[in-house]
């Protein structure tokens, strides 16, 4: 991808969070001449990258709204001298007339647009300036352009290459696979009660952010957790703005805060060493959750998603769209997202699989060994003769049909419709009576999330088959059903087990225990920290989780021998390498 844009060529990077998306303009920015300009929708965001460049040395500033006019005037300055690598704007400065003035007396290396889903007015990001973004390459027709996003389905792809004009861009694909990640997801009991058995057991001392659907359970929860004795800090759109950016901060800056939030948190948010994110309402898409999940375990070390979903989140959600003052076919998609959602909620097969197939990727093994289902024996049923019944059914009734008509036709219902249609005399006429209808719903959800089935939206929201569906068909596949998701045990205490047993976790453990189990690692820690308080800036900057464990596992000797640990190259050998060696050394 970076030879790509070396040479010239646009692209379009579809990467997951924690990926490594940003270096595909990084590092292009630095290696071109000029100064690559970096679109992006969030002030947070732009900080937290500048300052993370700047600790490895490279020549990078934003501006936005949060800048005095004399700092403002001082990156010109900068960027005219030629003294920038990178430049981070917002997409409505950006379009400003005397800023497409500036850019045009410039040497620019390449433009970035960061977050590129915000141009789909489809998508739950729309940010409407994006929609101006087109015109870069009308007004610089030669340099090149690079669009980025995490979360992009088919649809979405095609409306930023067309919105943005990148028809001739290279796609670059990376997988959508968070391997560190572990997936859990359970019925809405008492959901507080469920989190903290669940953060108690696995997170002690973590950091953490809880997504509840409503301001007032994300007080609620958070006063709560507080009670337990938990660090815990609420955040949602209904709070002055400064306690807000407050928390926000002490999440950041402080190790062990767990942040509860409304959806408002968390776009742009880099902070690595996130160790779980839970839901404790259902979000309303496998977008939202993907990419709410996605903040966890951004350092590759062991994180988990946990979500619990309930009937009434459904209902909620339902009526949320039909409320909703959007245009029918927008509530049409909607629908389908949220059905989507449903059925990753209810499979008894691997998650992991199921959110990749939704993303239009696969993972090479049925099972990942690294979900909730995968790891613990969800109770199933044998269900390949309903699955075929189901199959057959729509195949004989035309791939046309919604699910209810389906259902209707499996359980024998003599309704004018399947009379007009002539369906009475079909050969799968009342073959499913052995059944109920909520059985059947769940049957067609289940089934639709394993990719046995998709609905044709772009119709009626009829279903019809896909490719694997012979395989069902012939019989030649297991099909194994979901039961009752009430029956659902929590964990399996075999989870629990695998976590502990993998590699980092031994480290992970003398983080949360401060002292009790490696010294070296809380030396390091606390000298991190407090160089991190005296830049004002958060400790992960100073070095990762990851770079900790590379020092307390080679115990660098000198500086030569630092360059070997992960995460420090030359600026931080220079700026904190006898620092470090000191710590090392026992001094
Ligand atoms: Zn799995």
């Amino acid at each position: 991808m970076i030879d790509h844009t070396l040479a010239g060529g646009d692209s379009l990077v579809l990467m997951p969070t924690g990926g490594g998306k940003s270096l595909c303009y990084q590092i292009p920015s630095m290696l071109r001449d000029g100064v690559g300009i970096v679109v992006s929708p969030l002030i947070a965001l732009m900080r937290d990258q500048v300052t993370a460049l700047q600790q490895n040395g490279v020549r990078a500033a934003y501006i936005n709204s949060s800048l005095e006019s004399h700092e403002v005037g001082e990156i010109f300055r900068q960027v005219r001298m030629g003294e920038l690598d990178l430049l981070y704007v917002a997409p409505e400065r950006l379009l400003m007339d005397h800023f497409l003035e500036l850019l045009s007396t410039l040497e620019i290396a390449l433009f970035a647009v960061d977050e590129a889903h915000c141009v789909s007015q489809w998508g739950h990001d729309f940010r409407p300036h994006y929609l101006g973004l087109s015109i870069l390459s009308q007004r610089f027709p030669n340099i090149p352009r690079i669009a980025l996003t995490a979360t992009a389905d088919e649809p979405t792809r095609n409306e930023i290459l067309e919105r943005l004009n990148l028809k001739s861009a290279n796609m670059f694909v990376a997988g959508f696979d968070r391997p560190n990640i572990r997936y859990h997801v359970l019925p809405k009991d008492s959901p507080k009660q469920q989190l903290l058995k669940f953060i108690n057991s696995e997170h002690e001392g973590e950091s953490g952010i809880v997504y509840c659907l409503s301001r007032r359970r994300v007080e609620e929860t958070a006063d709560w957790l507080v009670e337990k004795g938990w660090n815990a800090l609420p955040y949602h759109a209904g709070m002055d703005k400064g306690t807000r950016q407050e928390h926000q901060d002490r999440f950041l800056r402080e190790e062990g805060v767990v942040i509860v939030a409304t959806i408002a948190f968390g776009m742009g948010i880099d902070k690595p060493d996130v160790r779980f994110v839970a839901h404790l309402d259902l979000p309303k898409n496998l977008e939202s959750y993907y990419q709410e999940t996605g903040r966890a375990g951004r350092d590759g070390l062991p994180s988990n998603a946990f979500l619990t979903f309930g009937m009434d989140d459904i209902a909620m959600l339902n009526s949320f769209i039909d409320k909703s003052s959007a245009e029918e076919r927008v509530k049409q998609v909607e629908r389908r997202k949220l059905a989507a959602i449903i059925s990753f909620c209810e499979i008894a097969s691997c998650r992991r699989q199921a959110l990749m197939h939704y993303f239009g990727d696969q993972h090479p093994e049925p099972t990942c060994g690294n979900c909730d289902n995968c790891l613990s024996k969800v109770e199933t049923w044998d269900g390949l003769e309903t699955a075929q019944k189901a199959l057959s059914c729509v195949y004989r009734t035309g791939q046309r049909f919604g699910v209810i008509y389906i259902i209707d036709v499996l359980l024998g219902v003599v309704n004018e419709r399947i009379i007009n249609f002539g369906h009475k005399n079909l050969s799968t006429f009342g073959i499913g009576k052995e059944h109920s209808r909520g059985v059947w719903r769940s049957v067609f959800r289940q089934l639709t999330g394993a990719g046995y089935l998709e609905v044709d939206y772009e119709g009626h929201g009829g279903l019809r088959l896909t490719e694997r569906s012979r395989d069902v068909l012939r019989g030649e596949v297991e099909i194994a059903f979901r039961k009752d998701a009430k029956q659902i045990s929590v964990f399996g205490s075999k989870a629990k087990n695998k976590i502990k047993s993998r590699t980092t976790s031994r480290k992970r453990k003398s983080q949360a225990v401060s002292g009790s189990n490696n010294p070296l690692w809380d030396a390091l820690r606390s000298m991190r920290l407090e160089l991190a308080n005296k830049q004002g800036i958060p400790a992960y900057m100073i070095f990762s989780d990851k770079t900790m464990d590379s020092l307390v596992d080679l115990k660098p000797r000198n500086l030569d021998d630092l360059g070997d640990v992960y995460g420090i190259g030359a600026n931080k050998q220079k700026k904190y390498g006898k620092a470090i060696l000191k710590v090392l050394a026992g001094k």
